[in-house]
């Protein structure tokens, strides 16, 4: 069931619901594109229609972050629970250990990429490693990329290129790539890799990740100024 929320429909579905469509649109062999939307993006959609669209013609959405699993509720039309990117993930490399699949992971720093799947590839064994391609490319070395890839043949595609950069990026070149799964996964590669520190559980459990962001990168926080404008929008749209 997908649920409507400021104009976007999400996939009401819990982690393991998640990763088994995603397990679906791989036995189907058929391209799909796996959107993790966070409030800071499904904001920014209200003033540029593009996009939503992108959001709308995704073949699955996910709620990632306490945000939208609060706005869902505020709506009236709540969620299961919370489906973040990095999460997801974790969970497809872990499931993937198990059926033998292929991953390619595009984006971060050069470096970066590589140590996140030396990581996956400890912690999964049975996973493979199609390739990997650090995110600091051009438009006109995209190309390149997306042979690269479509010739290590993925069952799934991380891309962590930001918000909404990854999303354009799957969106443009999904058709020539043709992978079973595409997904955005903002910051993932770089806290897989353990080159930063996600917020530890006691701060998850209390909501307050982007706290946490906020102290170790103060630089965030004209992005996160996002966060109590979405929050206004929401109540004023469903509570007023
Ligand atoms: N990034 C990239 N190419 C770029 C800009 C950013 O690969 O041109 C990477 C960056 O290194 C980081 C990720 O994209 O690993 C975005 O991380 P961020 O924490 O900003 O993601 P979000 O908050 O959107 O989830």
């Amino acid at each position: 069931m997908r649920v409507e929320l400021l104009g976007a429909y999400i996939d009401d579905l819990n982690m393991d619901e998640t990763v088994e469509k995603a397990a679906e649109f791989i036995r189907s062999g058929r391209p799909h594109r796996v959107i993790t939307l966070n409030p800071e993006y499904l904001y920014r959609a209200q003033a540029r229609r593009e996009l939503l669209d992108l959001v709308n013609s995704a073949d699955l959405v996910t709620a990632d972050g306490t945000g939208i699993v609060w706005a869902c509720k505020i709506a009236g039309r709540p969620v299961k629970e919370r489906v973040t990117g990095i999460d997801l993930m974790l969970h497809l490399c872990a499931r993937g250990g198990y059926e033998g699949w292929r991953v390619f992971l595009l984006g971060a720093a050069p470096g970066v990429a590589e140590e996140a799947a030396e990581r996956l590839k400890q912690q999964n064994p049975g996973l493979v490693i199609a390739g990997t391609h650090h995110g600091y490319f051009t438009d006109a070395e995209s190309g390149r990329i997306v042979e690269m890839i479509r010739r290590a043949g993925p069952h799934i595609l991380f891309v962590a290129l930001g918000a909404p950069r990854q999303e354009q990026w799957i969106a443009r070149y999904q058709p020539r790539i043709g992978v079973p799964v595409a997904i955005g996964v903002g910051g993932s590669f770089d806290v897989i890799s353990g080159r930063k520190k996600r917020a530890p559980r006691w701060m998850q459990r209390l909501k307050i990740e982007w706290l946490y962001r906020l102290i170790k990168e103060p630089s965030r926080f004209k992005r996160q100024l996002v966060l109590p404008k979405f929050a206004l929008l929401v109540l004023r749209r469903y509570l007023v």
